[in-house]
């Protein structure tokens, strides 16, 4: 049910004319004009979810005594206003609740009904206090549905992944091998990460974290739902508005964030900002989600919820250039720690004639565009150039990856924008003392960290380099007589590399099913403990699944380890 609360000075009304067919005739009391002065007219619509009717009039009537005590009035005028629902109930129903009501607030009130089923004229007068005019919807849970958990968990369970008609190096199966992720129906789009998994997820932010801070970013983290308001001042409630999840909260209409930005924006406004605090480089590791058909969604490729190793950069026009070099210089950085064979970099621009399509005058236009350009003159990198496929808000440098199959995939991005930073009213205090808007940098250097990781499985075919390895190190016993020995080998490791990721085999099988357990899981280094090791106090290791093997002294290995761990080679 949806109810409008007014406090009016006056509420007059006349019934004009059946509005519904089989509405009872009035008296002629009823027929006549009516005034209520000094009175919380109450403007109705039942809906077709309010069956509960008993508990519908309790609150509805409730809510009414709420506000007629706040406001101190003695006057109610129950009023049927259709208008403020698509969703309403029958006339029966309605009539039943209004009655009820009625009936209910007669018992402390003085109360008038405006009948219900006809036309009627009306006027009034609102007073004008914050709480004259309240708007409210009363929600009833009705009864539970019938459902069987036994039955929904079958259909749920349905969701296994499908691997027949996927190629060998599919990251699906990759993970699958490795126990990195799962998908569920009940979540479409989005990642279950596993354990091992979010070992490689989260060393990724790791290594992230420690360049950014080294490059002088910030990192904050915003919230998941904000409400459409600002979705409003960013203009994505307008152009990006069917791509967002919408709920609800206290009758305010909220969306999920599709983007980090708008966040970013209220944590600059939440102080004020001089140039000396520019440029200012604040990164977001944040999760968004953003609707796709279902049809189109495949593996950690193409989801719905994913992780952007987002930032953004607050700058003046001088400073643009070299935050445009240190933007690409950090991304090279980056990538270059994940062996891809080559990237290229494209930059996006306006289409010379269709320039009313974008935001922003020809001057700010050509002083972004040509900030990039100089940017990578200047470090010597070349870039194609991308006629109409600029966003509307300003040019963007985009990072081409080609992985071991050849497929090219943009991770990384640069975008100007000069609108978000009006829209927000953003501003720092210049050295002249006047007030300016700062020019603004969208980043990402893995752009989504789902998609990266899909990238980096298949382009690695889940070898992933040792730091990143969800298990680095794998102890296997040859026979039950090395199983000591095998024991304190790993406890050593252990002990002088206290990070390390490393377990065990000791299972009674063959070494050959336990090399290849290990080798399906992508364990870089397989430790095989035998007699032969035992008597010459060396071990035999199988290096990423590779058929020779190779013999190391202990106190070797674990150099050679804990070197290439911390140097991420
Ligand atoms: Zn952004």
């Amino acid at each position: 049910m949806k109810i409008l609360l007014l406090h009016v000075d006056y509420i007059r009304f006349k019934p004009l004319k059946k509005a519904l067919k089989n509405i009872k005739e009035l008296k002629e009391s009823e027929k006549q004009e009516k005034e209520v002065k000094e009175a919380l007219a109450v403007m109705t619509a039942v809906e077709k979810f309010d069956s509960n009717v008993e508990e519908v009039v309790k609150k509805l009537v409730s809510e009414i005594k709420d506000v007629a005590e706040k406001i101190n009035v003695k006057n109610i005028v129950l009023y049927p206003y259709a208008h403020l629902s698509k969703e309403l109930s029958s006339p029966e129903q309605a009539i039943k609740v209004l009655e009820a009501a009625e009936k209910e607030l007669k018992k402390d009130f003085e109360v008038v009904k405006a009948p219900f089923g006809y036309y009627k004229e009306f006027e009034l007068k609102v007073k004008g206090h914050p709480l004259s005019e309240l708007s409210r919807e009363i929600i009833i849970k009705g009864d539970e549905e019938e459902y069987d958990p036994k039955q929904l968990l079958k259909e749920i369970s349905k969701s296994k992944l499908d691997t027949s008609k996927l190629k060998e190096n599919d990251h699906r199966i990759i993970g699958q091998q490795m126990d990195l992720f799962s998908f569920n129906e009940t979540a479409p789009g989005m990642v279950f990460w596993h354990n091992n998994g979010l070992i490689i997820y989260n060393e990724l932010i790791k290594f992230w974290r420690e360049i950014h801070k080294k490059e002088g970013y910030q990192e904050i983290k915003t919230p998941q739902i904000l409400d459409s308001k600002l979705w409003k001042i960013s203009g994505h409630w307008r152009l990006y508005k069917e791509n967002m999840f919408l709920t609800h909260y206290e009758n305010r209409e909220f969306a999920i964030k599709p983007m980090n930005c708008p966040g970013g924006m209220l944590v600059y406004k939440s102080s004020p900002k001089s140039y000396k605090d520019l440029p200012l480089r604040v990164g977001e590791i944040g999760v968004v989600h953003r609707q796709e058909l279902s049809g189109v969604l495949g593996g950690l490729f193409r989801v719905i919820q994913f992780t952007q190793d987002d930032a953004h950069i607050f700058c003046t026009e001088e400073q643009l250039e070299d935050e445009i070099i240190g933007v690409i210089k950090l991304i090279k950085k980056i990538l270059d720690k994940f062996d891809f064979k080559n990237y290229r970099f494209t930059l996006s621009v306006r289409s010379e004639d269709k320039k009313e399509k974008y935001l922003g005058d020809d001057r700010i236009w050509n002083l972004t565009e040509g900030a990039i350009k100089n940017a990578a003159k200047k470090i010597g990198i070349k870039f194609d150039i991308s006629p109409g496929e600029a966003k509307f808000y300003g040019p963007s440098f985009d990072v081409q990856i080609t992985d071991s199959l050849g497929r090219e995939w943009q991770c990384s991005t640069i975008q100007l924008d000069m609108q978000l930073p009006e829209r927000f009213e953003l501003e720092y205090t210049d050295k002249d003392n006047k007030k300016k808007t700062p020019i603004m940098l969208h980043r990402v250097v893995y752009g989504s960290l789902e998609r990266f990781i899909g990238v980096l499985l298949e382009h690695t075919n889940g070898w992933l380099p040792t730091w990143l390895a969800p298990i680095q190190v794998r102890v296997i016993n040859f026979t039950d007589r090395n199983l000591e020995k095998a024991k304190e080998v790993l406890e050593a490791i252990r002990e002088k590399i206290p990070e390390i990721r490393i377990d065990s085999d000791f299972e009674q099988k063959t070494v050959q099913s336990k090399v290849k357990d290990a080798s399906l899981k992508r364990i870089p280094y397989v430790i095989v403990i035998g007699d032969n090791e035992e008597k010459q106090g060396t071990l035999a290791v199988r290096i990423r699944g590779k058929k020779d093997i190779q013999s190391f002294k202990l106190e070797e290995f674990i150099e050679k380890l804990k070197s290439e761990i911390e140097e991420r080679a």
